[in-house]
């Protein structure tokens, strides 16, 4: 295969954004755990009997591509997995020696790393220091919840590995954030895990997945039914209530949490994150042998697109196929999303979770459907504040204070009332379970 040609710049190129990232996998599926949710572990058999590294070859053109395809003076080269870390330093070396020849003069380029952390050691936090990685470090709260699913091969538990992997990145000062699945196991304890972040491991920066896992053989995204792993609509939807709950009052600015400041986003009027904006298709998934999948929630036939060694990564991602593929997120919503209060933030959520139907009977309604109008109502009043003071030029974290007024007032109240009414405050909550409580 000869490599791709690179496209001429200076031509106008309109359905080429100006800036992307692709999510390469250079180990494919491989992985050193079996989580029992993955849903990448499969993936394997789309590429049977095939060399499971990237070569060099594959490398660099993914590298030059990325790097020629940004109309923005900065780049992202992300890597995930499988476990990326499984390719040994100098695969990464090797990476870093050609983003250096590739680098446009005062170009950024920002390398990001998804790891399981059980091969992390000093060799390698140096190294991730040095390049300024940014490393997402899955782990999924306190040792039972995180154990319930993360085993290795053997099917043993991986907690302490994975906490001495987060131990070593802080010893070494490596930026790291932690992103965390939401499942059956977990998901009814929002606030220990969420406490568990902050105050046991000290983590800023946090991203929860939620799991919404097919029942099929295939590890496609078809039928409607889920493993029991998942987590359900309304329990996601309390588990994001409880811990925004605890966070706008006393860790706003401090604490950073994807699933709060994505939607926040959306209040200020320009989502951020794929599965919140309207369309989607930016976000193309890389195999080892240089085929690029329209996501990484889709690497199936279906949604193959091409392989970058024939043809250009921005002729791809301009592709008609995949501008349909980031338009249909939009255009195959159903009535009861185009009519619902709070599309302009939740935009019917990722496709890959639309497999239900709506009450009058039209399919494509989202699996979390419930738990986000749960979510995205509750938060409705503090977000628009927060908006409101960014518009202003202040400070997010000022909501804090609004917070501490207002629970001061009802907690006075309270103090009239019996202990077995509904709070005044409109949780729900008897007055005992609520603002009555003596914190
Ligand atoms: S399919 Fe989902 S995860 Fe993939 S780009 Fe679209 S919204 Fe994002
Ligand atoms: S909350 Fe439900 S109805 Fe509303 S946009 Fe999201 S998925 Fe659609």
């Amino acid at each position: 295969m000869s490599d791709a040609q690179t496209l001429n710049m200076s031509m106008p190129q309109p359905d080429i954004p100006a800036s992307f990232h692709i999510m390469a996998k250079p180990s494919g599926a491989r992985c050193n755990l079996s989580c029992r949710y993955c849903f990448f572990l499969k993936k394997d058999r789309l590429y049977p009997d095939t060399p499971w590294r990237m070569t060099d070859e594959v490398l660099e053109s993914y590298i030059r591509q990325t790097i020629e395809g940004q109309r923005v003076p900065h780049a992202t080269i992300a890597w995930q997995g499988g476990e990326p870390t499984l390719m040994g330093i100098d695969f990464f070396r090797r990476a870093i020696e050609l983003e250096n020849k590739y680098r446009r003069p005062g170009m950024r380029i920002e390398n990001t790393l998804q790891t399981n952390g059980i091969l992390l050691d000093d060799e390698w936090c140096r190294f991730l220091k040095e390049h300024d990685f940014l490393v997402g470090l899955s782990l999924d709260g306190p040792r039972e919840m995180h154990d319930a699913y993360r085993v290795d091969k053997a099917g043993r538990p991986t907690f302490d590995k994975v906490m001495h992997a987060a131990r070593l990145l802080q010893d070494h000062q490596v930026e790291f954030n932690i992103l965390a699945t939401v499942h059956a196991k977990n998901g009814d304890h929002p606030l220990k895990v969420y406490r568990f972040f902050r105050d046991e491991l000290g983590a800023r920066y946090l991203q929860f997945i939620p799991i919404v896992e097919r029942d099929n053989d295939t590890g496609f995204q078809e039928g409607s039914a889920v493993t029991d792993r998942s987590v359900g609509a309304q329990q996601y939807g309390h588990f994001l209530v409880d811990m925004f709950d605890e966070w706008v009052r006393r860790d706003v600015g401090e604490m950073f949490v994807l699933n709060f400041d994505g939607p926040l986003a959306n209040w200020l009027g320009s989502p951020s994150t794929c599965i919140f904006s309207p369309v989607c298709g930016e976000g193309m998934a890389l195999e080892r042998n240089g085929d690029l999948y329209s996501c990484d929630h889709f690497v199936e036939p279906r949604y193959f697109l091409g392989n970058i060694m024939e043809t250009p990564m921005v002729e791809i991602l301009a592709s008609h196929k995949q501008q349909q593929f980031g338009r249909a997120k939009r255009d195959s919503l159903p009535r009861y999303c185009r009519e619902c209060e709070v599309l302009f933030v939740c935009n019917g959520e990722c496709p890959k979770n639309r497999f239900l139907m709506t009450p009058d009977g039209e399919p494509g309604l989202n699996y979390l459907c419930e738990g986000y109008k749960m979510f995205f109502k509750h938060v409705d009043r503090p977000m628009r504040l927060m908006a409101q003071l960014l518009r202003t030029g202040r400070q997010a974290s000022e909501v804090m204070r609004f917070y501490a007024q207002e629970d001061r007032t009802l907690r006075e109240s309270c103090a009239h009332m019996g202990r077995n009414e509904p709070c005044p405050c409109g949780s729900g909550k008897k007055v005992k379970h609520c603002h009555g409580t003596a914190s």
